[in-house]
């Protein structure tokens, strides 16, 4: 009983945090200030109140449009809300009070924003990876698995350096952002070096079959640039969480 009770209140700090991540996801790529001003609608710029603020809740009241000038509200807003609510109460009743938990939380609250960010502006900000890299050598040091974090860092981002250079050489073109690169530095440091093998393969595997997909659906244009953070994200997360029984898996063919 106390454990869903303590579930829920992790629902509660997800959906805070996640209303956190959304003015992290406007404002940063807009370079303003995440604490200053106050919330305001993009729109009017009236100043939201507390009534207007209440994660997922508000949006479903004000039926997704602004109280005071009735202007279209992005869905992101709720979406991002329950995400993040739903990761941490996910989070909390797998591994509890633990290392784990800690990690998979701080891991995915800076992950969230560079997911959207990258979708909407095709570009994934450094004040994020880079002192994420940071907190991911930390973390495996109080793990006692610093070697793994920096290795696993270099490989990862060092494969998609490799990668992007390659296709820079022979195809005279950027393959993927530069900032893809440093997101890569960054996962790895989470990852340590088998989780970002398995977690490279996943992510050109899911960004190559959602390419197949938009081929399909819209016609031959490839060229439509389609940014590939989402891609190295949801990669990361599975290796995080499947990782090894998929690993196993593998390795139970042979
Ligand atoms: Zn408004």
């Amino acid at each position: 009983m106390i454990k869903i009770l303590l579930t829920f209140w992790f629902f509660l700090l997800g959906s805070a945090v996640g209303s956190f991540l959304n003015v992290v996801i406007y404002r940063l790529p807009r370079r303003e200030s995440i604490v200053f001003p106050p919330s305001h609608c993009p729109f009017c710029g009236h100043k939201l109140s507390a009534k207007d603020l209440i994660p997922i809740l508000s949006y479903i009241i004000l039926k997704g449009k602004c109280r005071y000038c009735g202007a279209k509200i992005s869905s992101r807003y709720p979406i991002v809300e329950f995400l993040t609510a739903i990761f941490y109460a996910l989070v909390f009743w797998l591994y509890g009070f633990s290392f784990s938990t800690l990690k998979l939380l701080i891991l995915f609250s800076m992950l969230l924003p560079v997911f959207f960010i990258d979708l909407e502006h095709m570009l994934i900000p450094d004040v994020i990876t880079i002192p994420g890299t940071g907190v991911g050598l930390i973390i495996s040091l109080f793990e006692g698995r610093l070697a793994q974090g920096i290795l696993g860092s270099l490989i990862f981002g060092g494969i998609l350096l490799l990668i992007y250079v390659i296709a820079l050489l022979i195809l005279k073109e950027e393959g993927m952002g530069q900032g893809d690169i440093k997101l890569g530095f960054m996962l790895g440091s989470f990852l340590g070096i088998k989780l970002s093998l398995l977690s490279l393969f996943l992510s050109y595997f899911i960004g190559g079959l959602f390419s197949l997909l938009i081929i399909l659906i819209k016609g031959k244009d490839l060229k439509t640039a389609i940014p590939f953070g989402p891609f190295l994200i949801i990669g990361a997360l599975i290796s995080l969480f499947f990782g090894k029984t998929l690993i196993n898996l593998y390795l139970s063919l042979f």
